[in-house]
């Protein structure tokens, strides 16, 4: 009943886990994670480390992490020659799209199995790709990116949790082939041959979080918003499909954006344009200080 619900709603996978503690291996990952400074200035991944250790501080009472898969995989690309946009931001704002369809979920959990909902759409400190292998949806690569099956990465995950009692399913316990393939092929060296990636050398981090200066030498490519080089190069997402999701089919004004056009981009265009667009969080000043970096990096080179 609520697979066809979780169907209806557009989400391609969808996974039960009891909510308990994290394991302690998948704890100590992360803060020795943290403790390298891996996570660069984001510092808001230090904070509520009980949270992130049990997701039951988030809804008194849960008993059920219910993990969400939603493919955001484009139906079409921008032209190599303009400044490249992360393929997850070609459409509208996942944080939106997702959210609403969780609140519908967990509005028919609450009708159909009674209790309390708390929906979590990369807001919360929820360990969500952990919580995405218990609940047997996917497995992570070395990338560090969550892998569904026979399906690839180009996923956004969002959950439900649940006071509400649900059959747990079995962890994934598959595992990504270690090809090598994103560690080589990271234009930043980011990504170690044991699965960490260093977010404070990530053009991800640097081109979307990262609030100063970028360094100076740093080859973004003609990357503007973002990188997907370790998802594309993945011989997992060769089996990736468009999504049918109508809100993440990428934008005529996304795909049509050129240098000029950001380059002289008011900050009136900048709000019209990316009003519904998880590009917003970079601020028209971000975009501009990458395309001058694309640029300069470019021009380096010639
Ligand atoms: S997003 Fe790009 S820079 Fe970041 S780890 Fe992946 S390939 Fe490297
Ligand atoms: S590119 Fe290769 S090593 Fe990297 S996540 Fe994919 S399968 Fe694993």
């Amino acid at each position: 009943m609520i697979l066809a619900k979780a169907v209806e709603l557009g989400i391609s996978k969808v996974g039960f886990a009891r909510a308990t503690a994290v394991s302690p291996e998948a704890y100590e990952r992360y803060a020795r994670w943290i403790e390298r400074h891996c996570h660069g200035e984001m510092s808001y991944l230090e904070k509520y480390e009980d949270v992130r250790r049990d997701p039951r501080l988030l809804l008194d009472g849960a008993q059920t992490v219910i993990v969400c898969a939603f493919n955001y995989y484009p139906s079409q690309f921008q032209r190599a020659d303009v400044p490249q946009i992360a393929s997850y931001a070609l459409g509208r704002d996942y944080h939106e799209v997702v959210k609403e369809r969780l609140m519908q979920l967990a509005e028919y959990i609450r009708e159909n199995f009674g209790g309390e909902t708390r929906v979590c759409v990369d807001t919360a400190p929820i360990r969500e790709r952990y919580w995405a292998v218990e609940a047997g949806v996917g497995f992570m690569g070395t990338n560090n990116q969550l892998i569904l099956p026979g399906r690839g990465s180009y996923y956004f995950l969002g959950e439900v949790l649940t006071t509400a009692v649900f059959e747990a399913d079995e962890p994934c316990r598959d595992s990504c082939m270690g090809c090598g393939r994103c560690v080589k092929m990271c234009p930043a060296g980011a990504i170690s041959p044991e699965g960490y990636v260093d977010a404070s050398k990530c053009l991800s981090y640097l081109t979307i979080e990262y609030r100063g200066d970028l360094p100076e030498n740093l080859d973004l490519g003609n990357r503007v918003y973002g990188c997907d080089e370790c998802q594309r190069v993945c011989p997992h997402n060769r089996s990736a499909r468009p999504t049918t999701i109508s809100e993440f089919a990428p934008s005529d004004e996304l795909l049509s954006l050129d240098a000029q056009a950001i380059a002289e981009m008011t900050p009136q265009q900048f709000s019209a344009i990316f009003r519904h667009s998880a590009i917003k969080r970079t601020r028209l000043a971000g975009l501009q200080r990458n395309l001058r970096a694309c640029q300069a990096g470019l021009k380096g080179d010639e």
